[in-house]
């Protein structure tokens, strides 16, 4: 099933797609949460009677509705940095031996078809290609082998990066240059983990105008999904909707000569094998 989310009157709303409608899943059954957290927070008996809900329910045109990020706010985008050996070594740095963690403010999540906006304040803002990871029962101190009960859901992701911001400010942080408005894109819909067999197995690419820039498989992630929610769960908790952006191949624009940056106008395209095309269309900040 994949789930996306509306703007309703009310409020943001979790709806299904089916083909080029989408349905109202709570509207089609009221014990459908009409909050996809609350949705997710129910595990697989919540997302097959989504299922129900979704084959009965009365279909919508996409169009005749507001299409918002998935999860319209996240409580943790959980990043993981150099998670591809190939990435790691185009920008110097040696694979790690434990992962490297960041995160973005949830300020930062933005959906499919929704521009990503050139601050005012960064020259240089690069694209990333990434599997998201969508929590949905959440815990902590989860073990490996019991990680993947854990995702609801997968899908692209598009890690937008200020390296102006991230690389050459005084502290080293990341935060800033990862977290600015419209930096988080993810979709174009969660695709629930019943239909993803293996999360570690799914080609990914980027491209730009049409371009591949990045092209990958995530079965070259160094620390794949389990792994990451094993050993971020050792620190904090997790909860339903929170994101895990799992890290980029190699190919970004900064690490390319010449270097390439987004300009107004670039269209960027994040392709992973059954997940769906996450597009975007780049503006400048007014
Ligand atoms: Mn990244």
């Amino acid at each position: 099933m994949r789930l996306v989310t509306y703007q309703s009157a009310d409020g943001p709303r979790v709806a299904g797609l089916r083909d080029t409608m989408i349905v109202d899943l709570n509207l089609a059954d009221a014990k459908v949460p009409s909050c996809v957290k609350q949705l997710l927070a129910q595990g697989p008996e919540g997302i097959r009677r989504a299922e129900a809900a979704l084959a009965n329910g009365k279909p919508m045109p996409v169009e005749s509705v507001s299409l918002i990020a998935p999860i319209p706010r996240p409580e943790k985008i959980i990043c993981i940095g150099l998670n591809y050996a190939d990435h790691a070594r185009e920008g110097g740095h040696e694979p790690p031996s434990v992962p490297v963690m960041f995160a973005k403010f949830s300020s930062a999540a933005s959906a499919h078809q929704r521009p990503i906006v050139l601050p005012r304040l960064s020259q240089e803002v690069d694209y990333e290609a990434e599997l998201v990871v969508v929590i949905g029962v959440g815990g902590r101190h989860i073990p490996k082998d019991a990680a993947l009960e854990h995702v609801a859901a997968y899908c692209c992701g598009n890690d937008v990066s200020a390296r102006d911001w991230q690389l050459k400010r005084p502290g080293g942080q990341w935060l800033l240059g990862k977290s600015f408005d419209t930096f988080a894109p993810f979709g174009p819909a969660l695709v629930t983990a019943d239909e993803v067999p293996d999360p570690g197995n799914l080609p990914i690419q980027l491209r730009l105008n049409g371009e591949v820039m990045q092209k990958s498989n995530t079965n070259q992630l160094i620390f794949p999904v389990p792994d990451l929610i094993s050993y971020v769960s050792g620190v904090c908790t997790l909860v339903p909707g929170d994101l895990i952006f799992t890290g980029t191949p190699s190919g970004v624009g900064f690490a390319r000569d010449p270097q390439v940056f987004l300009k107004p106008g670039d269209v960027t395209e994040v392709e992973i094998g059954g997940l769906g095309v996450l597009r975007n269309q780049v503006v400048a900040e007014k």
